[in-house]
């Protein structure tokens, strides 16, 4: 199950950049750094400040309690790579020659590579860097180490670093081949994908209502010929990188929220400690039903993504706070939900007479570490053990100050003033702040999903194939119908009755010009968010020709979005929510279909290209990732911590070097 979406791409950066209003933000700087395909950020945590001492204390001690773990991971990912990391790290901070040498900047590209991939390999494609330096230079810089610093392996590091057929896949799914032997990672050891099958195939329990995560934290491999489990915990697999997280962790059980938070805390510590999962199972049904406490966290062996067969969790730790402001607009919606369902503009047999809204749970990080860092999801949804989930529910949050720094981040890369028409419209979406983007999510999670009933007899699967691209739709024109509604203003939500406007124009740039960028040349839309935005400004397009509404402008071969009538606009997607509700309510299977083949798959293939050659020029990197703040606690006369203190300033080498030093555990 995928549980932690992935902020791959590009994507969402592009579809959402805008600005904030906030004018703290001018100095700050999201950019940290650029190579390769990679941009890192930082990020902000706003309201850490105001928090409690306690609370601020708590969070101290469970994000020292995360990056204990990075060393964790690096090693998960690779047998060779904290070697690699140790070497490329020596040499690079002794190097003494001239530093824009080509040699030099190439080793300094690669280091920067594997912080990023937590290994030689890269995070997203597991693909092995390719170092651009030679192995003489190297071999020649290691002869300039200091003794100690000489690894007596070299000849073997050097193969794996050099050798393009050697781990050249950290995780190879492909078909037909023993995705175990073939696959870089360190999660298996001398063992083959059938004994590895077999093995477990011989200690699970198919009939078991409620099955451990079988090998979530182990290594497989053989002792004397048999095959066995090596388990990450203490005395075993990673103990004192473990040890340390737990150190940390018994810290914070002190100045936990509330008893609750306390036992979670502690029940970590015990699986930690035993490496029983279902000690880690109780762990989780305790965390999930934790709904009170405002600071959380997640740290663990959570993800499986870095597992061919999809069994051991990679490590990661991510701590968060619950955002009050955020969390406040979400309950104000929720509260207001049978409003907005009577005054929407479907027909009243298609509406719910009693209706209820969803209290979406908006959170600041504080910390990203092992998995999470520096490339991080967006949203967490944990647990991930299916029966855990069906019985006991489970906690999905979105991560809002980090999608607002990719927002940020996004607005120099040039993107709007490629694709924007002018300078008017460049700054409507300029002065607009990100809260348009945030009520649009809200309004579509809160309501959106849940507005509208079916008829009595009607199938809730009707629309087939097409079920998810046309519920998504609906969900869209609920929120963008609504964001242009003065009752916002009146519920305090937006202080500006056209703030509406910059939403609606990147909505139709998005779903008519700009999402194609993702599509490769040739294909159709498959996704079904895609499929559901480019149905609704194709739609609207279309439908409003006669009054103008919508206008493609060309200017020197480039096309543009030109929006005449924001009014009418509204007025589209008020119509359309009509027909789609109805669609669904009726369970009109051919009308459903007509509307997403007529403007929901094909591409304008001239268009395409365009937008393809047009962004390609912008050269914005397809990966970012983060750097985090650094927290140092302020103690009081008896040890207690007091307070504790936020600094964004360090750079992305700068905390990779300090990371290696100061959280060096295996
Ligand atoms: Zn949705």
């Amino acid at each position: 199950m995928k549980s932690i979406a992935k902020f791959a791409a590009i994507a969402l950066v592009a579809a959402t950049s805008c600005q904030t209003k906030n004018s703290n933000d001018k100095e700050f700087n999201y950019v940290v750094d650029r190579f390769a395909d990679i941009e890192v950020l930082r990020y902000k945590v706003p309201g850490f400040e105001e928090l409690q001492p306690r609370q601020k204390a708590l969070i101290y001690y469970l994000t020292e309690a995360a990056i204990a773990g990075r060393d964790i991971l690096c090693d998960q990912n690779g047998k060779y790579n904290l070697a690699i990391r140790d070497l490329i790290e020596n040499v690079y901070t002794s190097y003494s020659g001239d530093k824009n040498d080509a040699e030099f900047q190439a080793l300094e590209l690669y280091l920067k590579k594997i912080w990023f991939g937590n290994g030689i390999h890269h995070h997203y494609s597991t693909d092995k860097f390719t170092p651009e330096f030679s192995e003489s230079f190297l071999r020649q810089q290691v002869a300039e180490l200091p003794a100690e610093k000489q690894p007596a392996e070299l000849d073997l590091l050097c193969d794996v670093i050099f050798n393009p057929e050697v781990m050249a896949k950290r995780v190879n799914q492909a078909d037909g081949v023993d995705i175990i032997t073939t696959s870089a990672n360190n999660l298996y050891d001398g063992v083959t994908q059938a004994e590895v099958e077999k093995y477990y195939n011989s200690i699970k329990d198919p009939n078991d209502p409620t099955p451990i995560s079988y090998g979530l934290n182990t290594r497989v491999t053989k002792v004397d010929g048999t095959v066995v489990e090596q388990t990450y915990c203490i005395g075993q697999l990673y103990s004192p990188a473990i040890e340390r997280i737990v150190d940390n962790l018994t810290h914070a059980a002190e100045y936990a929220e509330n008893d609750n938070q306390r036992q979670i805390i502690t029940k970590l510590i015990e699986y930690y400690t035993t490496g029983d999962l279902r000690t880690f199972d109780e762990y989780s049904i305790l965390w999930t039903k934790d709904t009170d406490s405002q600071v959380d966290f997640v740290n663990g062996f959570i993800e499986s993504y870095g597992d061919p067969l999809g069994m051991t969790g990679a490590w990661e730790s991510i701590v968060n706070f619950k955002n009050l402001e955020a969390s406040h607009r979400t309950e104000v919606l929720s509260a207001n939900a049978q409003w907005f369902e009577d005054n929407s503009p479907v027909d009243s047999r298609f509406k719910k007479s009693e209706v209820k809204g969803v209290s979406a749970k908006v959170i600041t990080a504080a910390i990203l570490a092992g998995d999470a860092y520096p490339a991080t999801p967006i949203g967490i949804n944990l647990p991930n053990a299916n029966w855990i989930r069906a019985e006991h529910g489970s906690k999905s949050v979105t991560i809002e100050n980090i999608t607002q720094a990719y927002d940020e981040a996004s607005k120099g890369n040039g993107f709007n003033e490629e694709f924007v028409i002018d300078d008017a419209t460049r700054s409507l979406l300029n002065d607009y702040p990100f809260i348009t983007d945030n009520l649009h999510t809200d309004l579509h999670e809160c309501l959106g999903h849940g507005s509208g009933r079916l008829l009595p007899g009607v199938d809730p699967d009707a629309m087939k194939a097409h079920g998810s691209t046309i519920e998504e739709t609906r969900a869209d024109l609920f929120a963008l119908y609504y964001l242009a509604d003065p009752k916002l203003v009146e519920l305090g939500l937006l202080d500006n009755p056209e703030a509406y406007k910059a939403e609606y124009y990147k909505y139709i740039l998005n779903g008519l010009m700009t999402q194609l960028m993702r599509i490769e040349p040739g294909k159709d839309i498959e996704e079904a968010h895609m499929r559901n935005r480019q149905l609704i400004a194709k739609w609207a397009y279309e439908h409003g020709q006669n009054d103008n509404v919508i206008e493609l402008v060309k200017n020197e071969g480039k096309t543009y979005i030109k929006i005449n009538d924001y009014d009418k606009l509204r007025d589209l997607f008020g119509q359309l929510l009509s027909e789609v509700q109805r669609i669904k309510s009726e369970g009109d299977y051919e009308a459903g279909r007509t509307l997403v083949e007529n403007y929901a798959v094909k591409v304008d293939p001239a268009l395409h290209n365009e937008v393809l050659e047009r962004y390609a020029k912008l050269n914005i990197a397809p990966y970012k990732g983060f750097v985090n703040p650094i927290y140092t606690p302020v103690f009081g006369a008896d040890g207690e911590i007091v307070d504790v203190t936020v600094d964004y300033t360090e750079d992305y080498i700068t905390q990779m070097l300090r990371y290696s030093r100061d959280y060096r555990t295996l």
